[in-house]
């Protein structure tokens, strides 16, 4: 990759939330930077929504390759870009700004990057899909499971949510009671029930699932869920959606500078920054 386009400035991306301070994704793309052996920064910053339009302008300058986009901007920032990736466009969420002389790109790597955190964790591909959820992140997740051919049951809080969701991308919306959980194989927690909340869960009484069967918490504070307590105590793998954030940052960080970095260095940067108890 060449050097920034500016005198002795090495490249810049940067992370747009409201808060921003509490983010893991500066120590990951500072590490990222260091495995690939490029000068660069990762900022986060705190960006009021109404300026969020002043903050996407600056991404046009030259030495900055991109940014994250996190809470509240993700939706927002749609109609701030030049063109949306089919998947961003599709979900209706950008998670990743990709600048390209002086044009922005919205992409969305949750998506693929759950995919990715699901293959390592070995989902199954059998079995019925169910998606806890009706927000950006469960939207990424019908999104994800539709591209290789799972169409997902969809069950929120908010039952006209679910239903609004799998008009746009497929799938079926249900009531928790109407789902046949004995035959489902995979179980992912897009919600936030559970954020920073060891005694809350998304689902309860956590039913009976299919042999074999995966529950994936995107949640990852705390880093053991009561969601994935539950699944653990009946004999059910879980797993946090650590391994998802790890991938959406590798994919992004991918796509601004062509460089490969492994998942490890995103995964390792991230157990700095909280604590993983030891697996049961
Ligand atoms: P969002 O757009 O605000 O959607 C939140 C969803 O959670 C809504 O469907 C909401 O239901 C539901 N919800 C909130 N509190 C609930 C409760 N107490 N009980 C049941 N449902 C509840 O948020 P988002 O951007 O989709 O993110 C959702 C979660 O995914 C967050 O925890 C976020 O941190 C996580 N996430 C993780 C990754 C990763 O890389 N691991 C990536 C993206 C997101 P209603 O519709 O009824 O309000």
């Amino acid at each position: 990759m060449s050097s920034p386009g500016v005198p002795g400035g090495s490249w810049r991306a940067f992370l747009y939330a409201d808060p921003a301070a509490h983010s893991l994704s500066p120590q990951m793309h500072a590490a990222a930077f260091a495995a690939a052996g490029l000068a660069g920064q990762y900022e986060a910053r705190r960006v009021a929504p109404q300026d969020l339009p002043a903050a996407i302008a600056e991404l046009r300058a030259p030495g900055v390759l991109g940014a994250n986009l996190s809470l509240p901007h993700k939706e927002t920032a749609l109609l701030l870009l030049d063109d949306l990736s089919p998947a961003a466009r599709a979900i209706g969420a950008v998670n990743t700004v990709i600048h390209r002389s002086g044009r922005l790109l919205g992409e969305n790597t949750d998506a693929p990057g759950l995919l990715a955190a699901l293959d390592e964790a070995g989902a199954s591909a059998g079995g019925l899909s169910v998606v806890l959820g009706a927000g950006g992140a469960a939207r990424a997740a019908v999104y994800a499971l539709r591209s290789r051919g799972q169409a997902a049951m969809v069950v929120n809080r908010t039952p006209e949510r679910a239903a609004a969701l799998t008009r746009d991308l497929g799938g079926q919306a249900l009531n928790a009671a109407e789902v046949p959980w004995a035959q489902v194989g995979l179980l992912v927690n897009a919600s936030s029930a559970g954020l920073g909340d060891p005694h809350a869960s998304p689902l309860t009484p956590l039913p009976a699932l299919a042999p074999g069967a995966l529950v994936y918490d995107m949640v990852y504070k705390p880093t053991e869920t009561r969601l994935m307590r539950e699944a653990r105590a009946a004999g059910v793998r879980a797993e946090n959606g650590l391994g998802m954030l790890a991938h959406q940052a590798r994919l992004a960080f991918f796509a601004w500078t062509g460089a490969e970095v492994p998942a490890p260095v995103f995964l390792e940067a991230l157990a700095g920054g909280v604590q993983v108890p030891p697996r049961p």
